[in-house]
Protein backbone atom coordinates (compact mmCIF):
# COMPACT_ATOMS: atom_id res chain seq x y z
CA UNK A 1 0.00 0.00 0.00
CA UNK A 2 0.80 3.71 -0.79
CA UNK A 3 1.44 5.52 2.18
CA UNK A 4 -0.25 9.20 2.62
CA UNK A 5 2.48 11.63 2.86
CA UNK A 6 2.37 14.92 4.74
CA UNK A 7 4.71 17.20 3.68
CA UNK A 8 7.04 19.97 6.25
CA UNK A 9 4.09 23.04 4.95
CA UNK A 10 1.22 20.44 6.27
CA UNK A 11 2.36 20.40 9.70
CA UNK A 12 3.59 22.59 12.66
CA UNK A 13 6.06 20.29 14.51
CA UNK A 14 8.61 22.32 15.90
CA UNK A 15 12.00 20.56 15.29
CA UNK A 16 13.98 22.29 18.17
CA UNK A 17 12.09 19.63 20.33
CA UNK A 18 13.61 17.05 18.50
CA UNK A 19 16.41 14.92 20.19
CA UNK A 20 19.65 16.14 18.53
CA UNK A 21 21.55 12.31 19.64
CA UNK A 22 18.08 11.08 17.94
CA UNK A 23 18.64 13.12 14.67
CA UNK A 24 22.43 12.17 14.86
CA UNK A 25 21.75 8.45 15.35
CA UNK A 26 19.04 8.97 12.39
CA UNK A 27 21.54 10.51 9.99
CA UNK A 28 24.26 8.02 10.28
CA UNK A 29 21.87 5.07 9.79
CA UNK A 30 20.81 7.14 6.45
CA UNK A 31 24.27 7.37 5.70
CA UNK A 32 24.81 3.92 6.17
CA UNK A 33 22.73 3.53 3.23
CA UNK A 34 19.40 1.84 5.58
CA UNK A 35 15.88 3.66 5.83
CA UNK A 36 15.63 5.06 9.21
CA UNK A 37 12.99 7.17 11.04
CA UNK A 38 11.25 8.34 13.89
CA UNK A 39 8.10 6.42 15.11
CA UNK A 40 5.57 5.74 17.09
CA UNK A 41 5.22 8.48 21.10
CA UNK A 42 7.62 10.82 19.94
CA UNK A 43 6.26 11.73 16.45
CA UNK A 44 2.51 11.63 18.18
CA UNK A 45 3.66 14.27 20.89
CA UNK A 46 5.18 16.50 18.03
CA UNK A 47 2.38 16.40 16.13
CA UNK A 48 0.52 17.79 19.34
CA UNK A 49 2.53 20.04 19.80
CA UNK A 50 3.58 18.04 23.56
CA UNK A 51 7.59 17.70 24.52
CA UNK A 52 8.47 14.15 23.84
CA UNK A 53 9.94 11.66 26.72
CA UNK A 54 11.66 9.89 24.38
CA UNK A 55 12.65 9.44 21.16
CA UNK A 56 12.06 5.63 18.79
CA UNK A 57 13.92 5.15 15.77
CA UNK A 58 12.78 2.13 13.42
CA UNK A 59 14.99 1.48 10.58
CA UNK A 60 15.71 -0.77 7.95
CA UNK A 61 19.01 -1.66 9.80
CA UNK A 62 19.56 -5.42 11.31
CA UNK A 63 20.24 -5.28 14.86
CA UNK A 64 24.15 -6.23 14.35
CA UNK A 65 23.79 -3.31 11.66
CA UNK A 66 23.37 -1.22 14.23
CA UNK A 67 25.66 -2.53 16.50
CA UNK A 68 28.53 -2.25 14.12
CA UNK A 69 27.93 1.44 13.54
CA UNK A 70 27.40 2.56 16.93
CA UNK A 71 30.49 -0.09 18.03
CA UNK A 72 30.65 0.52 22.08
CA UNK A 73 27.72 2.71 22.89
CA UNK A 74 25.31 0.32 21.68
CA UNK A 75 24.21 -2.57 23.58
CA UNK A 76 22.09 -5.35 21.63
CA UNK A 77 19.12 -6.70 24.70
CA UNK A 78 16.23 -9.19 24.14
CA UNK A 79 16.07 -12.32 23.45
CA UNK A 80 12.32 -12.28 21.79
CA UNK A 81 12.70 -8.61 20.85
CA UNK A 82 16.29 -7.85 19.82
CA UNK A 83 16.72 -4.59 20.14
CA UNK A 84 19.76 -1.75 20.20
CA UNK A 85 19.65 0.64 22.86
CA UNK A 86 22.61 3.31 22.36
CA UNK A 87 23.45 5.51 25.28
CA UNK A 88 24.38 9.31 25.50
CA UNK A 89 25.35 9.64 28.69
CA UNK A 90 22.63 8.53 31.11
CA UNK A 91 19.95 9.02 28.06
CA UNK A 92 19.03 5.63 25.74
CA UNK A 93 17.57 5.97 22.38
CA UNK A 94 16.07 2.58 21.54
CA UNK A 95 16.05 1.93 18.09
CA UNK A 96 14.88 -1.70 16.29
CA UNK A 97 14.67 -2.95 13.33
CA UNK A 98 11.48 -2.42 11.10
CA UNK A 99 9.32 -6.16 12.16
CA UNK A 100 6.48 -7.98 10.61
CA UNK A 101 3.94 -9.85 12.67
CA UNK A 102 0.69 -11.48 12.36
CA UNK A 103 -1.68 -8.78 13.23
CA UNK A 104 -4.93 -10.43 13.80
CA UNK A 105 -3.62 -13.68 15.60
CA UNK A 106 -4.14 -15.13 18.99
CA UNK A 107 -0.97 -15.69 19.81
CA UNK A 108 2.26 -13.31 18.45
CA UNK A 109 4.76 -16.05 17.73
CA UNK A 110 7.54 -14.95 16.07
CA UNK A 111 8.94 -11.38 17.12
CA UNK A 112 11.68 -11.29 15.60
CA UNK A 113 10.80 -11.31 11.47
CA UNK A 114 11.90 -8.45 9.53
CA UNK A 115 9.40 -6.73 7.71
CA UNK A 116 8.90 -3.73 5.79
CA UNK A 117 8.44 0.14 7.34
CA UNK A 118 4.35 -0.64 6.41
CA UNK A 119 4.02 -4.12 8.36
CA UNK A 120 6.09 -2.29 11.36
CA UNK A 121 3.80 0.21 11.83
CA UNK A 122 0.61 -2.24 11.39
CA UNK A 123 1.78 -4.19 14.63
CA UNK A 124 1.03 -1.08 16.59
CA UNK A 125 -1.21 -0.26 18.91
CA UNK A 126 -3.28 2.77 18.10
CA UNK A 127 -3.06 4.81 14.95
CA UNK A 128 -2.18 7.43 16.49
CA UNK A 129 0.86 5.72 17.54
CA UNK A 130 2.03 4.42 13.93
CA UNK A 131 3.26 7.49 11.90
CA UNK A 132 6.59 8.01 11.21
CA UNK A 133 8.85 11.08 10.62
CA UNK A 134 11.28 11.06 8.13
CA UNK A 135 13.88 14.04 9.13
CA UNK A 136 15.32 13.96 5.97
CA UNK A 137 12.51 16.00 4.64
CA UNK A 138 10.40 16.59 7.38
CA UNK A 139 7.70 14.16 6.42
CA UNK A 140 4.89 11.92 8.23
CA UNK A 141 4.66 9.30 6.45
CA UNK A 142 0.83 7.38 7.35
CA UNK A 143 0.17 3.75 6.56
CA UNK A 144 -2.34 3.60 8.89
CA UNK A 145 -4.65 6.93 8.84
CA UNK A 146 -3.26 8.38 12.14
CA UNK A 147 -2.73 12.22 10.67
CA UNK A 148 -6.35 12.40 10.31
CA UNK A 149 -7.31 10.64 13.72
CA UNK A 150 -4.58 12.70 15.84
CA UNK A 151 -6.31 15.78 14.01
CA UNK A 152 -9.66 14.61 14.96
CA UNK A 153 -8.71 13.46 18.20
CA UNK A 154 -9.49 10.13 18.03
CA UNK A 155 -7.69 6.84 19.37
CA UNK A 156 -8.65 4.47 17.27
CA UNK A 157 -6.96 0.61 17.12
CA UNK A 158 -4.72 -0.37 13.94
CA UNK A 159 -7.03 -3.91 12.89
CA UNK A 160 -9.84 -4.76 14.39
CA UNK A 161 -10.48 -3.72 17.95
CA UNK A 162 -11.29 -6.77 19.60
CA UNK A 163 -8.70 -9.09 17.91
CA UNK A 164 -6.06 -6.45 18.73
CA UNK A 165 -7.07 -6.12 22.77
CA UNK A 166 -7.26 -9.93 22.70
CA UNK A 167 -4.22 -10.32 21.05
CA UNK A 168 -2.32 -8.06 24.28
CA UNK A 169 -4.87 -7.26 26.71
CA UNK A 170 -2.28 -4.52 27.86
CA UNK A 171 -3.71 -2.47 24.87
CA UNK A 172 -7.14 -1.71 26.99
CA UNK A 173 -4.62 -0.23 29.12
CA UNK A 174 -2.81 2.09 26.93
CA UNK A 175 -6.03 2.80 25.34
CA UNK A 176 -7.04 4.52 28.43
CA UNK A 177 -3.51 6.04 29.09
CA UNK A 178 -3.31 7.80 25.68
CA UNK A 179 -7.06 9.11 26.59
CA UNK A 180 -6.04 10.45 29.98
CA UNK A 181 -3.10 12.36 28.83
CA UNK A 182 -4.36 13.81 25.64
CA UNK A 183 -8.26 13.95 26.00
CA UNK A 184 -8.50 12.02 23.31
CA UNK A 185 -12.02 10.27 22.11
CA UNK A 186 -12.14 6.52 21.94
CA UNK A 187 -13.16 5.36 18.62
CA UNK A 188 -16.88 3.98 18.87
CA UNK A 189 -15.49 0.29 18.40
CA UNK A 190 -12.61 0.25 20.55
CA UNK A 191 -15.14 1.58 23.26
CA UNK A 192 -16.63 -1.75 22.50
CA UNK A 193 -14.70 -4.11 22.18
CA UNK A 194 -13.14 -2.61 25.27
CA UNK A 195 -16.44 -4.11 27.08
CA UNK A 196 -16.40 -6.85 25.55
CA UNK A 197 -12.89 -7.91 26.00
CA UNK A 198 -12.34 -6.76 30.03
CA UNK A 199 -11.91 -10.06 31.13
CA UNK A 200 -9.23 -10.79 28.92
CA UNK A 201 -7.01 -8.48 31.29
CA UNK A 202 -6.63 -10.88 33.88
CA UNK A 203 -4.60 -12.81 30.75
CA UNK A 204 -2.08 -10.60 30.49
CA UNK A 205 1.49 -9.77 32.29
CA UNK A 206 1.37 -8.57 35.46
CA UNK A 207 4.31 -6.74 35.44
CA UNK A 208 3.41 -5.18 32.32
CA UNK A 209 0.29 -3.87 34.07
CA UNK A 210 2.25 -2.76 37.06
CA UNK A 211 4.52 -0.37 34.91
CA UNK A 212 1.63 0.84 32.45
CA UNK A 213 0.07 1.71 35.90
CA UNK A 214 3.36 3.39 38.05
CA UNK A 215 3.93 5.08 34.72
CA UNK A 216 0.40 6.81 34.88
CA UNK A 217 1.18 7.61 38.81
CA UNK A 218 4.24 9.94 37.05
CA UNK A 219 2.48 11.35 33.59
CA UNK A 220 0.40 14.57 35.17
CA UNK A 221 -2.58 12.93 34.18
CA UNK A 222 -3.10 9.75 37.18
CA UNK A 223 -6.69 10.64 38.38
CA UNK A 224 -8.10 11.46 35.35
CA UNK A 225 -6.08 7.66 34.27
CA UNK A 226 -7.78 6.33 37.43
CA UNK A 227 -11.12 7.70 36.96
CA UNK A 228 -11.20 5.76 33.18
CA UNK A 229 -10.22 2.43 34.96
CA UNK A 230 -12.76 2.76 37.40
CA UNK A 231 -15.62 3.38 34.88
CA UNK A 232 -14.57 0.60 32.37
CA UNK A 233 -14.43 -1.56 35.14
CA UNK A 234 -10.71 -2.88 34.83
CA UNK A 235 -9.89 -1.25 38.28
CA UNK A 236 -12.20 -3.95 39.61
CA UNK A 237 -10.50 -6.57 38.04
CA UNK A 238 -7.04 -5.70 38.26
CA UNK A 239 -6.80 -3.50 42.29
CA UNK A 240 -10.33 -4.71 43.79
CA UNK A 241 -9.66 -3.30 46.92
CA UNK A 242 -8.33 0.18 45.42
CA UNK A 243 -11.78 0.21 43.28
CA UNK A 244 -13.97 -0.84 46.38
CA UNK A 245 -12.40 1.96 48.15
CA UNK A 246 -13.18 4.95 45.34
CA UNK A 247 -16.84 3.59 45.11
CA UNK A 248 -17.04 4.57 48.58
CA UNK A 249 -17.64 8.04 50.39
CA UNK A 250 -13.40 8.36 51.20
CA UNK A 251 -12.92 7.62 47.27
CA UNK A 252 -12.81 11.56 46.72
CA UNK A 253 -9.64 11.85 48.97
CA UNK A 254 -7.59 9.95 47.12
CA UNK A 255 -8.69 11.20 44.00
CA UNK A 256 -7.53 14.50 46.00
CA UNK A 257 -4.08 12.95 46.16
CA UNK A 258 -3.54 11.44 42.60
CA UNK A 259 -5.04 15.15 41.63
CA UNK A 260 -1.95 16.98 43.28
CA UNK A 261 0.51 14.68 42.47
CA UNK A 262 -0.41 15.72 38.84
CA UNK A 263 -0.19 19.25 39.37
CA UNK A 264 3.81 18.98 40.70
CA UNK A 265 4.16 16.47 37.27
CA UNK A 266 2.40 19.03 35.06
CA UNK A 267 4.43 22.23 36.07
CA UNK A 268 7.60 19.70 36.03
CA UNK A 269 8.06 17.09 33.71
CA UNK A 270 11.49 16.64 34.45
CA UNK A 271 11.16 16.17 38.10
CA UNK A 272 8.77 13.38 38.78
CA UNK A 273 8.20 11.98 42.08
CA UNK A 274 9.51 8.91 43.61
CA UNK A 275 7.29 5.90 42.82
CA UNK A 276 6.61 5.16 46.56
CA UNK A 277 5.44 8.65 46.96
CA UNK A 278 2.86 8.00 44.21
CA UNK A 279 2.13 4.57 45.62
CA UNK A 280 1.55 6.25 48.74
CA UNK A 281 -1.05 8.05 47.47
CA UNK A 282 -2.95 4.53 46.45
CA UNK A 283 -2.51 3.30 49.71
CA UNK A 284 -2.52 6.25 52.72
CA UNK A 285 -6.55 6.78 52.45
CA UNK A 286 -7.22 3.07 53.19
CA UNK A 287 -4.74 3.46 56.05
CA UNK A 288 -6.57 6.23 57.07
CA UNK A 289 -9.74 4.52 56.93
CA UNK A 290 -8.34 1.92 58.76
CA UNK A 291 -6.99 3.75 61.93
CA UNK A 292 -10.35 6.06 61.89
CA UNK A 293 -12.33 2.90 62.23
CA UNK A 294 -10.01 0.99 64.63
CA UNK A 295 -8.67 3.69 66.81
CA UNK A 296 -10.10 7.30 66.30
CA UNK A 297 -13.83 5.99 66.28
CA UNK A 298 -13.49 4.37 69.56
CA UNK A 299 -11.74 7.44 70.90
CA UNK A 300 -8.75 5.80 71.02
CA UNK A 301 -4.87 7.36 69.46
CA UNK A 302 -2.86 4.67 67.89
CA UNK A 303 0.62 4.78 69.46
CA UNK A 304 3.52 4.24 66.37
CA UNK A 305 3.60 0.68 67.03
CA UNK A 306 -0.05 0.01 66.13
CA UNK A 307 0.53 2.68 63.35
CA UNK A 308 3.56 0.85 62.06
CA UNK A 309 1.28 -2.91 62.38
CA UNK A 310 -1.70 -1.19 60.64
CA UNK A 311 0.35 -0.08 57.82
CA UNK A 312 1.65 -3.57 56.88
CA UNK A 313 -1.82 -4.67 56.91
CA UNK A 314 -3.08 -2.22 55.09
CA UNK A 315 -0.59 -2.41 52.24
CA UNK A 316 -0.83 -6.85 52.48
CA UNK A 317 -4.77 -6.90 52.01
CA UNK A 318 -4.31 -4.11 49.29
CA UNK A 319 -1.71 -6.53 47.28
CA UNK A 320 -3.98 -9.40 48.38
CA UNK A 321 -6.65 -8.26 45.76
CA UNK A 322 -4.72 -7.27 43.57
CA UNK A 323 -3.23 -8.78 40.17
CA UNK A 324 -0.24 -6.88 40.07
CA UNK A 325 2.02 -7.79 43.39
CA UNK A 326 4.14 -4.60 44.30
CA UNK A 327 7.92 -5.53 44.41
CA UNK A 328 8.94 -5.91 48.20
CA UNK A 329 11.70 -2.70 47.99
CA UNK A 330 8.05 -0.81 46.84
CA UNK A 331 6.11 -1.71 49.45
CA UNK A 332 8.70 -1.51 51.79
CA UNK A 333 9.25 2.00 50.78
CA UNK A 334 5.77 2.55 51.26
CA UNK A 335 5.12 1.51 54.23
CA UNK A 336 7.89 3.96 55.50
CA UNK A 337 6.92 7.03 54.39
CA UNK A 338 3.18 6.19 55.60
CA UNK A 339 4.25 5.38 59.03
CA UNK A 340 6.03 8.52 59.39
CA UNK A 341 3.32 10.74 58.32
CA UNK A 342 2.09 10.14 61.93
CA UNK A 343 5.43 11.28 63.11
CA UNK A 344 5.01 14.37 61.28
CA UNK A 345 1.19 14.82 61.72
CA UNK A 346 0.76 12.47 65.37
CA UNK A 347 -3.06 11.74 65.56
CA UNK A 348 -2.82 13.06 69.08
CA UNK A 349 -2.03 16.37 67.86
CA UNK A 350 0.86 16.77 69.58
CA UNK A 351 3.47 17.85 67.51
CA UNK A 352 7.52 17.14 68.57
CA UNK A 353 10.61 17.92 66.56
CA UNK A 354 12.06 14.48 67.16
CA UNK A 355 15.21 15.86 65.22
CA UNK A 356 16.71 12.06 64.61
CA UNK A 357 13.58 11.40 62.06
CA UNK A 358 15.79 14.17 60.07
CA UNK A 359 18.34 11.45 59.55
CA UNK A 360 16.29 8.88 58.18
CA UNK A 361 16.98 7.70 54.51
CA UNK A 362 13.30 7.84 53.71
CA UNK A 363 12.43 11.31 55.04
CA UNK A 364 12.76 13.25 52.27
CA UNK A 365 10.20 10.95 50.70
CA UNK A 366 8.00 11.11 53.73
CA UNK A 367 8.46 15.00 53.07
CA UNK A 368 7.41 15.11 50.16
CA UNK A 369 4.15 12.74 50.80
CA UNK A 370 3.32 15.66 53.25
CA UNK A 371 3.28 18.61 50.97
CA UNK A 372 1.19 16.41 48.75
CA UNK A 373 -1.01 15.88 51.80
CA UNK A 374 -0.57 19.24 52.32
CA UNK A 375 -1.60 20.75 48.51
CA UNK A 376 -4.84 18.25 49.65
CA UNK A 377 -6.00 19.65 53.18
CA UNK A 378 -3.90 23.42 53.79
CA UNK A 379 -4.74 23.07 57.40
CA UNK A 380 -1.02 20.89 56.64
CA UNK A 381 0.30 23.86 55.28
CA UNK A 382 2.00 25.25 58.10
CA UNK A 383 3.50 21.79 59.57
CA UNK A 384 4.70 21.00 56.15
CA UNK A 385 6.76 23.99 56.00
CA UNK A 386 8.06 23.97 59.57
CA UNK A 387 9.33 19.86 58.77
CA UNK A 388 10.49 21.49 55.62
CA UNK A 389 12.86 24.36 57.05
CA UNK A 390 13.92 21.64 59.64
CA UNK A 391 15.10 19.71 57.24
CA UNK A 392 16.71 22.44 55.55
CA UNK A 393 18.42 23.42 58.59
CA UNK A 394 19.74 19.85 59.13
CA UNK A 395 21.40 19.62 55.05
CA UNK A 396 22.83 22.81 55.89
CA UNK A 397 23.98 21.77 59.27
CA UNK A 398 25.41 17.90 58.10
CA UNK A 399 26.72 19.62 54.68
CA UNK A 400 29.15 22.19 56.83
CA UNK A 401 30.41 18.86 58.99
CA UNK A 402 30.56 17.38 55.45
CA UNK A 403 28.56 14.58 56.06
CA UNK A 404 26.98 13.16 53.47
CA UNK A 405 22.99 13.42 53.25
CA UNK A 406 20.97 11.40 51.70
CA UNK A 407 20.09 12.14 48.26
CA UNK A 408 17.04 14.34 48.45
CA UNK A 409 14.67 14.44 45.93
CA UNK A 410 13.07 17.39 47.62
CA UNK A 411 14.34 20.33 46.76
CA UNK A 412 11.80 23.76 46.35
P1 LIG B 1 4.84 7.09 26.10
O1 LIG B 1 4.81 8.55 25.82
O2 LIG B 1 4.06 6.71 27.32
O3 LIG B 1 6.20 6.48 26.07
P2 LIG B 1 4.50 5.59 23.71
O4 LIG B 1 3.43 5.59 22.67
O5 LIG B 1 5.85 6.04 23.28
O6 LIG B 1 3.97 6.47 24.91
P3 LIG B 1 5.76 3.16 24.51
O7 LIG B 1 5.30 2.17 25.52
O8 LIG B 1 7.02 3.90 24.72
O9 LIG B 1 4.53 4.16 24.32
O10 LIG B 1 5.80 2.39 23.13
C1 LIG B 1 6.38 2.92 21.95
C2 LIG B 1 5.58 2.55 20.73
O11 LIG B 1 5.52 1.11 20.60
C3 LIG B 1 4.11 2.97 20.75
O12 LIG B 1 3.96 4.29 20.29
C4 LIG B 1 3.45 1.97 19.85
O13 LIG B 1 3.66 2.30 18.50
C5 LIG B 1 4.24 0.70 20.13
N1 LIG B 1 3.63 -0.13 21.19
C6 LIG B 1 3.86 -0.05 22.52
N2 LIG B 1 3.14 -0.96 23.20
C7 LIG B 1 2.44 -1.66 22.27
C8 LIG B 1 1.53 -2.76 22.34
N3 LIG B 1 1.17 -3.28 23.52
N4 LIG B 1 1.02 -3.22 21.18
C9 LIG B 1 1.38 -2.67 20.00
N5 LIG B 1 2.21 -1.65 19.88
C10 LIG B 1 2.77 -1.13 21.00
MG1 LIG C 1 7.62 5.96 24.52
Amino acid sequence: MQPKVYLVSDHEINSNLIDADALYILKKLREAGFIAYLVGGSVRDLLVNKVPKDFDISTSARPEQIKALFTRSCILIGRRFRLAHIRFGHKIIEVSTFRSGDNESDLILQDNQWGTPEQDVLRRDFTVNGLFYDPTDHSIIDYVGGWEDIHKNVLRTIGDAESRFKQDPVRMIRLLKFRARFGFQIAPEARQALINCREEILKSSQARILEEVLRMLESGASAPFFNLLKESGLLKLLFSKLAHFLAGEKGKELMLLLTAADKIHSLDRKNVMDRSVLGGCLIFPLLQKELQSEYLDRKQTPHMGDIILSTGTVIKDFELDSFSQLPRRLTAAIASILATQYRLTPPSGKRHHHPKILKHKDFPLALEFLKLRAMVDKSLIEVYQSWRDSYRQYERQSDRRGQNHHQNPHRG
